[in-house]
């Protein structure tokens, strides 16, 4: 009898003349993993079926576009809707591709170390990716954070620094120190403990009330990079540090830029108060830097601009060039000491694909590919392109900010954008941009010359006119 594959890849691909599957109830699925190209309804329509995209319903509400191929800051698309189409990539693929696709380093990187190992396990076990890695993150990195935890993704990265910081207080008897405090307007994750200091409201929290741990929220910290420092906000903030220190172990933020939260910018002093503020009660500092780490925001770490170092730092989407899934988790000295002083003297995680040596050596490829150009002048090159380009949008009507820091430009609306017609828009300039909530942004791969700029912007423009 026929294995139930059925409404798979069985159903759509029944056996054909001159092809003899092995087990023939699995001939669907053979097909599916031949090298046969599949037509494009036969992709579409499969991927309605079967496939989940992040944040969408099942089946889909709109029809994603097909990426065959992407090189430098193009993706090359495919659709019912639009045939073929080049699209220049306004979002790096959510922050990663900073040096876009297909950058000769990165790919000759990714071959050099096939031809050595593809993926080993990291217990008991080390290679030489991991190590440069590891070496060169704790160099560029603010000074006093000195050891590594290689993580899956962000969200992985986050859920290690929480152990971190609850291991360590264990670690010195303080175990009612197990809270977190952040900000408002924040993302940290999907995972379950990032999401408890995600944005109440952007985060959903109401859809687990009960099962979310309840962490303690401050207000969205106020806006404007440039903006003078609200000392009733720090006052606040020290507020709920007085009264709950002794439940907290530490205060998790993302520095300067908060991205999938709402794309705010604030005033480098607020994490430097911050700092000072974590000292004074006794409360780990922890910095989201998976979003705003690598340049993105103008320095190469957005800690840069405040001169001050946390004690738990996590990055990640740049840090492979958008090449595979990679993060990391850096501390002090004084946190990896704190958590071997515990009863458990080791740090309890250790994701299988811990370290992945393909992971580590397009890593290390992508940092040297930054490192060794004039980043700043790029970026600066990018933030004065985007300036301009978007100044002429605060004039829209239902425009209420557009805001420029680094390689990052936000135009929000005082709407909840239209997506489709926002995206549709975009498409139609020859751009890929994602809008959500309020907000059409774009933070573009930082090799994009000055034409496809002016393209990305004028895209941002027609979609915030559409949406
Ligand atoms: C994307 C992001 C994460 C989560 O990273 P994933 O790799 O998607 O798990 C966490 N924090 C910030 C600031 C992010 O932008």
């Amino acid at each position: 009898m026929a294995r139930t594959y059925n409404r798979g890849a069985g159903d759509l691909f029944p056996p054909r003349m001159g092809f003899r599957p092995v087990a023939r109830q699995h001939s669907g699925v053979l097909r599916a993993l031949s090298d046969t190209p599949l037509s494009p309804e036969e992709l579409s329509q499969l991927d309605k079926n079967h496939l989940w995209h992040p944040y969408s319903g099942m089946p889909a509400a709109a029809e994603p576009l097909t990426v065959t191929d992407a090189q430098g800051v193009r993706l090359r698309t495919r659709s019912e809707r639009y045939g073929q189409r080049e699209l220049i990539d306004g979002m790096s693929s959510w922050w990663a591709a900073i040096h876009g696709y297909r950058h000769p380093d990165l790919d000759e990187a990714v071959r050099r170390q096939l031809d050595h190992v593809g993926h080993v396990m990291f217990g008991g076990l080390t290679h030489e990716p991991a190590v440069r890695l590891a070496a060169s993150l704790v160099e560029i990195t603010p000074d006093p954070l000195r050891h590594v935890f290689p993580a899956d993704s962000g969200s992985v990265a986050i859920e290690v620094a929480v152990k971190m910081c609850l291991q360590y207080w264990r670690g010195r008897g303080r175990t009612g120190k197990r809270r977190l405090l952040t900000w408002r307007g924040g993302y940290h994750g999907d995972t379950w403990h990032p999401m408890s200091v995600c944005d109440p409201e952007g985060g959903m929290h109401h859809l687990w009330r009960g099962a979310l741990p309840e962490q303690l929220f401050a207000a969205a910290p106020p806006a404007g990079f440039d903006a003078e420092v609200e000392r009733d906000y720090l006052e606040h903030f020290e507020e709920l540090l007085r009264r709950h220190h002794e439940e907290l172990a530490a205060v998790v933020v993302e520095p300067i830029v908060q991205g999938a939260g709402g794309m705010r910018f604030h005033s480098p002093e607020y994490p430097r108060a911050l700092r000072e503020l974590a000292d004074r009660y006794e409360v780990l500092l922890v910095f989201d830097e998976i979003a705003t780490g690598f340049g993105r925001t103008g320095e190469l770490f957005a800690a840069d601009h405040s001169g001050v170092a946390p004690d738990v730092m996590c990055v990640g989407k740049a840090l492979t060039g958008g090449y595979l899934s990679m993060a990391a988790t850096l501390c002090t000295t004084r946190v990896a000491e704190g958590i071997a002083r515990g009863s458990v003297p080791v740090l309890a995680h250790g994701p299988t694909f811990m370290g992945n040596p393909l992971a580590a050596a397009v890593a290390c490829a992508s940092l040297r590919a930054l490192l060794e150009k004039d980043w700043r002048t790029e970026i600066g090159a990018i933030e004065s392109g985007l300036r301009n380009g978007l100044s002429p949008v605060r004039e829209l009507p239902g425009v209420r900010d557009v805001r420029v820091l680094g390689a990052i430009g936000v135009v929000q609306l005082d709407h909840e954008v239209d997506t489709t017609a926002a995206s549709r828009a975009a498409v139609e300039h020859g751009v890929w941009l994602r809008p959500f909530r309020d907000l059409i942004y774009t933070m573009p791969p930082y090799v994009i010359g000055p034409e496809d700029l002016a393209t990305v912007t004028e895209a941002v423009r027609a979609a915030a006119a559409a949406g």
